[in-house]
């Protein structure tokens, strides 16, 4: 098979001399749709797609269920619409006040965390004392496994560490479920105390959060999933640098999203999948994972016979054009499917070369393959040196067009065998 066959099956053709003859035409009409979803995903408007502001984020979701429609596919199992809502609930600092001997302790000099919405304390819990010269790290590790309510009292020589974990604690928490956990005071001073009178409030709110899902019946074995995925938020706005402060995200990971989208458009018009295959876009991948953990809950994983995860497809990868590589590459045979299905071609799927980086637990895959799927992340990014990334320069105009959509292309073919039932790749074992 050559470049022109690549082109002529993704267009989905007839091999005939006709597809000769049209090959460059098919190729510009599926770039001009790959750079207008992208465009749009990526566009100013998006804010940059935060998952915490529903408002938002739910102009991105809308334009992804109206490219499922137009490419014709099915609501995923019980659902009445592509969005595939769940809550997530947040735990914030809502404020109060501290007494320690009699005197009231400044707000910068102790923080709260627990999951209550009133705390109330009047006796000394445990205390453990972090002193010049202790390995905060390990200390502070050590009164959170004690799992009992305590007082971490922080000699003043830390206050620049102090001020971080107090930022990262009043920051809040966020979970499925809120859970009891203890309460922990950080206390900067170098005085042990000896009375107590705290009293602190926690907002808890609901946060709705949605994925985008449509499904592509399998003609012959609909209960056997194939799953391609991506995730369509990003981190929303960041300070602003050169009069720029949204975060566009355009290869992170709206380049995924876009090839997601365009793998439904040309599976649907093939028409020839035994096997049931989604098609998902995730929430929630850069502040936790949330919408991969809500969808995994949601079909079987006993059923779901490969994931294709896509991130970050909008650059040329250290190999070059015509190439993309696969995290976790030797932990099933996935990889080896794929490239044996693109024999011929110009397109090669490498090992990935940035094992130090651990992709394949920085993406939505690491979820689903945790319950032994094949689940495998999909990427060009050059991670090590890509100064782009997670930046407010993450933008459409960085973008290769042309090399996305060989990547698209390449990951149609590559899944043929995969999609009609012919291979089933190994499962995984094994993921922490
Ligand atoms: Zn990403």
């Amino acid at each position: 098979m050559n470049k022109n066959l690549i082109r002529c099956l993704f267009a989905g053709l007839i091999i005939t001399s006709s597809c000769m003859v049209q090959q460059q035409k098919q190729s510009n009409t599926a770039q001009d749709d790959v750079a207008r979803v992208l465009k749009t995903l990526s566009a100013d408007d998006m804010l940059g797609r935060d998952a915490m502001k529903p408002e938002e984020i739910g102009k991105a979701a809308d334009f992804i269920a109206s490219e499922f429609k137009v490419a014709g596919l099915k609501y995923f199992d019980g659902l009445k619409t592509y969005r595939q809502s769940f809550e997530i609930k947040t735990v914030k600092s809502a404020g109060g006040s501290l007494m320690i001997n009699g005197k009231m302790v400044s707000k910068e000099n102790y923080a709260v965390s627990s999951t209550e919405e009133n705390v109330n304390i009047s006796t000394l819990p445990k205390i453990i004392e972090i002193k010049t010269g202790d390995n905060f790290n390990t200390k502070y590790r050590e009164a959170v496994n004690l799992n009992e309510d305590a007082l971490i009292l922080v000699n003043e020589s830390f206050k620049s560490t102090f001020t971080r974990f107090k930022g990262f604690i009043e920051r809040g928490s966020m979970s499925f479920e809120v859970k009891k956990s203890p309460n922990v005071i950080f206390l900067l001073s170098n005085e042990v105390p000896q009375t107590i009178a705290l009293m602190h409030k926690n907002t808890i709110s609901n946060l709705p959060m949605f994925n985008v899902v449509g499904i592509l019946p399998g003609k012959s074995k609909p209960n056997e999933y194939v799953v391609f995925s991506g995730h369509y938020d990003h981190i929303g706005i960041l300070k602003a640098s050169n009069q720029d402060s949204i975060a566009n995200g355009a290869d992170d990971d709206a380049s995924g999203t876009t090839a997601v989208i365009q793998l439904a458009k040309h599976f649907a018009k093939e028409k020839n999948n035994e096997r049931t295959l989604v098609f998902v876009a995730f929430t929630a991948e850069e502040i936790g994972g949330y919408g991969s953990q809500y969808f995994s809950k949601q079909l079987n994983p006993e059923q779901t016979i490969a994931m294709f995860n896509i991130e970050m497809i909008g650059k040329e990868s250290k190999f070059g054009l015509n190439n993309a590589f696969i995290t976790g590459y030797e932990r099933s045979d996935f990889g080896k499917i794929l490239q044996k299905n693109l024999e011929g071609t110009i397109f090669k799927f490498y090992p990935d070369p940035y094992p130090a980086q651990n992709l394949f637990y920085r993406s939505d895959n690491a979820t689903l393959a945790r319950l032994g799927v094949p689940a495998h992340t999909i990427s060009s990014d050059q991670i090590d040196t890509d100064k782009l990334y997670h930046s407010v320069d993450d933008e459409f105009e960085s973008m290769n067009i042309g090399n996305i959509t060989e990547i698209i292309k390449a990951i149609a073919i590559s899944s043929k065998s995969i999609i009609s039932g012919e291979d089933t790749p190994t499962r995984i074992t094994g993921v922490k």
